[in-house]
C-alpha cells in the first residue's frame, strides 16, 4: 500500500508539473543537436580554422597571379564561389541549434539569414577584393533560395564583399534543386571561370553528388589533380552533403538511427 501511495504521488507530482515533461523533452532535442558541439567549436573557436581559410585562400591567390599570367581566353576572367562557409560563417546558426536543442529547418535557416548577420571568414575579403582589383569578377553560386536573395545582397554588402549585386549572384529559384550545374552553365557562357571555391564537393562538380558505398572517396581520388589548381575547398565540419552520405542521403531517419550509423561508418583499430 505505501508503494502504491509513494507511486501515485509521483504520478500527481509529474501531473502538476507539466515543466518536468517540458524539461525532458528539450533534454531530448539537445541531445539530438549534440553532435553539432564538437564541429562547432572546432569551426568558431579553433585558430587552426583561421589557419585553414588563410591557407586556402592563400593558395587561390597564387593560382590567380599563374592563370592570370598564362591566360588565353578572350572572355572576361571569373572565379565562382559558394556563399556558406565559403565566404560568409553561419557558425551562429549551429550555436542556435545546439542551445534550443533544435536540427535544421528551411525556416529556421531563413530565420536566420533574415538577420544579415553572417560574418566574412578569414581571408574571402582580401581575396575576393584582390580578384575584383585584377578585373577578376566575384560570382556567387549558392543554394540559398530565391527568396533569401534580398538579405544575401544585403549580408554580402554590409560584410564588404565585392559584386553584391543580383546580376553575379545565382540562388536556387523556385522548382530547381540543389544541383548547381546550369548555373554553372549559364556563367561559362559568358565567362572564363578560373577557379571554383567552396566548401562543399558539388560546388565544384556534379559528378561528386553520387558518393555511394565509398562515400565519394574514389571519385576525390581519381580527380585529385584539381584539388589546389582549379577547385579551392574550404573545411566545413559542421554540415555538408558528407554528412548526408552518412545516412544512405535519408535525412529522415531517426535521431537515433542517425547517430547509430555516424559511430558505425567509423573505423577503428
Ligand atoms: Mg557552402
Amino acid at each position: 500500500m505505501k508503494n502504491l501511495l509513494f507511486v501515485l504521488n509521483i504520478f500527481i507530482w509529474i501531473a502538476i508539473n507539466p515543466s518536468l515533461a517540458q524539461d525532458a523533452d528539450s533534454n531530448e532535442k539537445l541531445s539530438e543537436s549534440e553532435h553539432l558541439v564538437m564541429a562547432t567549436d572546432w569551426f568558431q573557436k579553433s585558430a587552426e580554422m583561421r589557419a585553414c581559410y588563410y591557407q586556402a585562400y592563400q593558395l587561390a591567390k597564387w593560382r590567380l597571379d599563374q592563370k592570370l599570367a598564362s591566360r588565353q581566353n578572350q572572355k572576361p576572367a571569373a572565379i565562382v564561389f559558394d556563399i556558406d562557409e565559403t565566404v560568409l560563417d553561419n557558425s551562429a546558426y549551429e550555436v542556435h541549434l545546439i542551445q534550443t536543442g533544435q536540427l535544421y529547418t528551411s525556416e529556421g535557416w531563413k530565420q536566420w539569414t533574415d538577420r544579415v548577420d553572417a560574418r566574412a571568414l578569414p581571408g574571402a575579403l582580401e581575396f575576393t577584393k584582390y580578384a575584383k582589383s585584377k578585373g577578376v569578377e566575384v560570382i556567387y553560386i549558392s543554394n540559398r533560395k530565391a527568396d533569401e536573395r534580398e538579405p544575401t545582397l544585403k549580408n554580402l554588402k554590409k560584410e564588404g564583399f565585392p559584386n553584391a549585386d543580383s546580376v553575379f549572384l545565382f540562388l536556387r529559384e523556385i522548382n530547381q534543386n540543389n544541383d548547381k550545374t546550369m548555373r554553372r552553365i549559364t556563367v561559362i557562357e559568358t565567362y572564363d571561370v578560373l577557379l571554383y571555391v567552396g566548401d562543399n564537393l558539388t560546388d565544384f562538380s556534379q559528378i561528386f553528388a553520387e558518393r555511394g558505398a565509398d562515400l565519394g572517396f574514389q571519385v576525390v581520388d581519381s580527380l585529385r589533380d584539381l584539388f589546389g589548381d582549379n577547385y579551392i575547398i574550404l573545411p566545413n565540419p559542421t554540415y555538408g552533403e558528407w554528412e548526408g552520405a552518412i545516412y544512405g542521403n535519408n535525412y529522415k531517419q531517426t535521431p537515433e538511427k542517425k547517430r547509430a550509423l555516424r559511430k558505425r561508418v567509423l573505423k577503428g583499430y
